[in-house]
């Protein structure tokens, strides 16, 4: 879908749209696209810049930081969104200094595909660091072996230390005996 600033100066498009698995291009290796993503939003046109604001959700393949396994994420976003041609961008200081404070971006030509868009918006909204559960044990740092599915012969984890006090206790309790 292609956002015409010719059209939009004419009325304002409601936009209800689902991307199929595949049809949006993420820019990115790290996820995958497992269910239709939805957007709901309205395009208008005010005072030349095209604003979009709306909706969206889906569901992606992450990959778990500590493991590297995949984890499914539910994903969503609301966005409040200005775009201004790149040809209108004025010299005089006074407005570029406005254009610095608000989060704006730009279009070339007679407008932006919608699904250019789309990409920036679900890049913004996969978290930063993704865990596939709270207690993954992650990979082990010695042999690289995945914690959660095996055990590895390495000497010690991390996690190790957390039973010393224990081990101490039972040492003691074994002398007095
Ligand atoms: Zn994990
Ligand atoms: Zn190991």
């Amino acid at each position: 879908m292609f956002l015409d600033v010719h059209e939009l100066a004419l009325h304002k498009a409601r936009i209800r749209r689902t991307y199929a698995p595949g049809t949006l291009d993420l820019h990115s290796s790290e996820m995958r696209q497992v269910e239709p993503l939805e957007i709901r939003a309205t395009a208008e046109l005010i005072e030349g810049q095209i604003r979009i604001t709306g909706e969206f959700h889906t569901r992606l393949e992450l990959v778990c930081a500590r493991c590297l396994d995949t984890v499914v994420e539910e994903v969503g976003r609301d966005f409040d969104l200005f775009y201004r041609s790149v040809t209108s961008v004025p010299d005089d200081d006074e407005a570029q200094l406005n254009l610095d404070e608000t989060d704006i971006g730009f279009f070339e030509g007679d407008g932006m595909f919608l699904a250019d868009i789309l990409a920036e918006q679900v890049n913004l909204a996969i978290p930063m660091k993704v865990i596939c559960r709270s207690d993954c044990r992650g990979l082990c740092p010695h042999c690289g072996v995945n914690l959660n599915h095996e055990e590895c012969r390495c000497e010690k984890h991390p996690t190790d230390a957390r039973l010393a006090p224990l081990a101490r206790l039972k040492q003691d309790w074994s002398k007095k005996q």
